[in-house]
């Protein structure tokens, strides 16, 4: 967004603070909490374009995984066995600080269900992988389970699976009530943190040894100013132009059906995913593989193909839902990185800069932890090098 002498009324409101976090999504918040557990005294402005929620964290399908966007034995192949136990087990300490500080005993308020998740193959040589990540997380002491096809129908009523793994310690939870519990911890934290919300930032300017933000209605200046953009950080800085990729994700949520699935499940090497509510409503998503080229971008639409891939899905594979009403359709952007780990810390570019995202398809997994690290960088603390914003 461009704003024109016209419209900036942003002189008159004008904000000192110690840092600005700009994003009201799960990086935002997350960020703000740790930065408030460590110094209370810092004064915290967030600014969202819209509403805290509007954009990834209140439109995905609630999955708390460990790991990243592929198979153990691909993440193995491509960091090497120490790097991946690093990465699962960075992903493993989320959900335990989710736990410990955010959803706390309102587990059943937020539909928080920590029974594991599954991967499901379709063909033989996917479940040959399945298999070889099993044995290889048990190397590690990560708890799985193997799957043959009647155990699928047995214990998800899905059909057309070959075999598959359960992840025994994965979890799932409505999102957005989630961010909304963390704004509401947050706020129960001793001083208080400013949360502008309808507020675009469009440019940041240096100010003597400050940063500038402004939006429409306000100028901020601090000495410190956090990206929490998720896919629209380009839009904001040139740096994340080759770094940082808008993709679509797109998801179709039916009405409520008796409960028939013992956890959410992945399939397609985690590229198309579906879970039942426990109000007994069944999300699924995925498809992006059938149009690459439109599924990268900003615009907030469906598509008819994907829309009906999703469709004829749910016909093929969970015949529980057959004759279930559509209810929902919708999509959300990603933030990709390069290499499908989170960017986390000071830009090169700039050390009053910081960025924490790319999360690329799994924020929920992995955000509250990369918060808790962009704070440790901000106290000058050492942070794990595959999630560092200098690696690229
Ligand atoms: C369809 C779909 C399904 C998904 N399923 C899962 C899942 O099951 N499990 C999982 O772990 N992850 C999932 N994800 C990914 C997950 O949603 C994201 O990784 C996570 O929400 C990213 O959080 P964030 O805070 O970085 O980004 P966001 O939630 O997108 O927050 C960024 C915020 O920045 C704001 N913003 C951008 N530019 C500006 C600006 N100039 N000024 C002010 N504000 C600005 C945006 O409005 C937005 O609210 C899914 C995503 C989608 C789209």
């Amino acid at each position: 967004m461009t704003v024109s002498y016209w419209m900036d009324r942003s002189g008159n409101n004008k904000i000192n603070a110690d840092v600005v976090i700009i994003g009201g999504g799960i990086a935002g918040l997350s960020t703000a909490f740790w930065i408030k557990k460590e110094d209370p005294s810092m004064k915290v402005v967030l600014v969202e374009r819209y509403q805290i929620g509007d954009g990834a964290t209140g439109r995905n399908a609630g999955f708390i995984t460990c790991g990243s966007v592929e198979h153990f034995n691909r993440l193995v192949g491509k960091h090497g066995r120490d790097e991946a136990a690093l990465i699962w087990k960075f992903s493993e300490e989320n959900l335990r600080l989710l736990k410990e500080h955010v959803i706390q005993e309102s587990g059943d308020e937020l539909l928080f269900e920590n029974k594991g998740s599954f991967s499901l193959a379709s063909t033989n040589s996917e479940f040959t992988e399945l298999k070889s990540s099993a044995k290889l997380m048990e190397s590690f002491d990560i708890k799985v389970e193997e799957l043959d096809e009647v155990a699928i129908r047995q214990r998800l009523n899905a059909e057309g699976f070959v075999g598959g793994i359960k992840y025994i310690d994965d979890a799932s939870i409505h999102p957005l009530k989630l961010l909304h519990k963390m704004k509401e911890k947050i706020e129960q934290l001793p001083s208080e943190v400013t949360f502008l919300e309808n507020n675009e930032v469009y440019s940041i300017e240096n100010k003597g040894d400050n940063k500038l933000v402004k939006t429409k209605h306000a100028q901020i200046e601090a000495p410190i100013v956090v990206f929490a953009t998720n896919g629209y950080s380009a839009m904001l800085n040139n740096f994340f132009a080759d770094k940082i990729f808008p993709t679509r994700g797109q998801i179709l949520a039916t009405e409520p059906v008796p409960r028939f699935m013992e956890g959410p499940c992945y399939a397609n090497f985690v590229l198309d995913y579906f879970r039942q509510m426990p109000t007994g409503e069944m999300i699924i998503g995925g498809f992006r593989q059938l149009q690459k080229d439109a599924e990268i971008g900003y615009s907030d639409q469906t598509s008819d193909t994907i829309q009906a891939a999703l469709e004829e899905f749910l016909h093929k594979h969970i015949p529980p839902v057959r004759k279930a009403k559509i209810t929902h359709r919708w999509s959300g952007i990603m933030g990709f990185s390069v290499d499908g780990q989170p960017m986390v810390g000071a830009m090169p570019t700039d050390p009053q800069l910081f960025f924490v995202g790319g999360f690329t398809a799994h924020g929920l997994g992995l955000a509250f932890h990369s918060g808790k690290c962009l704070v440790d960088t901000l106290f000058d603390r050492p942070i794990p090098s595959f999630i560092s914003a200098r690696r690229f």
